[in-house]
């Protein structure tokens, strides 16, 4: 069997295995602890920012920050169409419906076109949505600044989903810290991993009520008190030592996933039909995968037999995400489609981005990928 090269497996540094030593020689073998407060205060150092909340998934975070907007049952809550399940499935959650809006092409994220006819539409039948879902599709930061005007105009919260783009940069600013809540994702896959995990920022107030719900809603009292619903949600200090070590390596991460976008960019450009993921001016994407489109009427292949060449030779790629509209589970769910995202679904593909692969490695995609052609 020849070796498997993944998507975007762990790559862990070596700090990490200190934090996890300090926690078991503490007996800091919670929920809580120097680890948990140490990766909350440091994350926020790092994204310029000054309240996050560490949780047991990114997912978990979207969850949270629903809940606290007082989004429930009978809502309607818009998001991205083009994104992974984990961005919808907490509006299902909460019994509310979620509104999927299509993307454009310069960035594959949400259309603001589509979002503001969508939004009069809303409002038009009598329903104004409760919040946005916004997601940094692979890194790529979404048109901040068109939508944050269009949201603001509606005074409609924007919750960031910026899972797959810790360290992407906005007119120099980190992503997840532009709406009323932001999250974060550390998967296995992510950009920096602690295995599983997630983090929602915002402001003090709300960060505290993360808190709070995260811990199963204890009241302030000496016994077992709850005077409503709470969430078993909080990290655990094993956990957040292994993000606290994976932190340091962070700009690194971004600057080795940029060069092997830049490798395939570079070695695949020759090639008739193929396109990388554009760059939005004024913006920096993580590159947390390098991903593509073949045109089949220019390629002369598709991006099927593509896949299948790398199956055949254990590698690890993947069909771009199925947007949310055409899942089977949101068949009857409200949305407004323009055919782009269907489009990225049918012609890309995500290349292995891992930031530990070598050389060799990288030639490797490559050539398989040219003898498709
Ligand atoms: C990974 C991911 C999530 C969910 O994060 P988990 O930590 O796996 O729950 C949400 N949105 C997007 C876009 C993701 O890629």
């Amino acid at each position: 069997m020849k070796k498997k090269l993944w998507l975007s497996p762990p790559h862990m540094n070596g700090e990490e295995l200190k934090y996890i030593h300090e926690a078991f020689e503490s007996n800091w073998v919670a929920p809580l602890g120097p680890n948990v407060d140490g990766f909350e205060k440091e994350m926020c150092a790092y994204l310029g920012t000054g309240h996050a909340a560490a949780v047991v998934s990114g997912t978990a975070a979207i969850h949270l920050a629903l809940i606290i907007l007082d989004v429930s049952e009978g809502d309607e809550v818009l998001c991205q169409s083009f994104t992974f399940s984990g961005s919808a499935n907490p509006i299902a959650y909460q019994q509310a419906a979620p509104v999927f809006i299509d993307s454009e092409t310069d960035s594959w994220n949400i259309d603001p076109q589509l979002l503001e006819q969508a939004i009069k539409d809303r409002i038009n039948k009598g329903k104004k949505p409760k919040a946005l879902i916004l997601v940094h599709l692979y890194g790529q930061p979404a048109k901040l600044d068109e939508i944050t005007q269009i949201c603001n105009q509606y005074e409609i919260p924007i919750i960031e989903d910026a899972a797959e783009a810790l360290g992407s940069l906005y007119k120099n600013i980190p992503v997840g810290t532009f709406g009323r809540f932001g999250i974060l994702s550390f998967n296995g896959n992510k950009i920096i991993t602690t295995s599983g995990g997630g983090m929602l920022i915002s402001s003090e107030k709300n960060i505290k009520e993360a808190r709070f719900l995260s811990t199963q809603a204890q009241d302030e009292a000496p016994h077992y008190q709850h005077s409503q619903i709470g969430y078993n949600y909080r990290m655990s200090n094993i956990i957040a030592g292994i993000g606290r070590g994976q932190l340091k390596s962070l700009d690194k991460r971004v600057e080795r996933k940029r060069e092997i976008f830049d490798y395939y960019k570079e070695e695949l450009k020759q090639l008739p039909g193929v396109q990388s993921q554009p760059e939005l001016p004024n913006t920096k994407s993580n590159r947390w995968l390098t991903t593509l489109t073949i045109d089949p009427t220019l390629a002369g292949t598709d991006r099927e037999k593509i896949r299948l060449s790398f199956v055949a030779e254990n590698i690890d790629t993947r069909p771009l995400w199925k947007p949310m509209h055409l899942q089977p589970v949101f068949k009857d769910a409200i949305k407004y489609e323009n055919g782009v995202s269907e489009k990225l679904f049918n012609n890309g593909l995500c290349l292995p981005s891992g930031t530990a692969m070598t050389e060799a490695d990288l030639n490797r995609v490559v050539k398989i990928f040219k003898s498709n052609f």
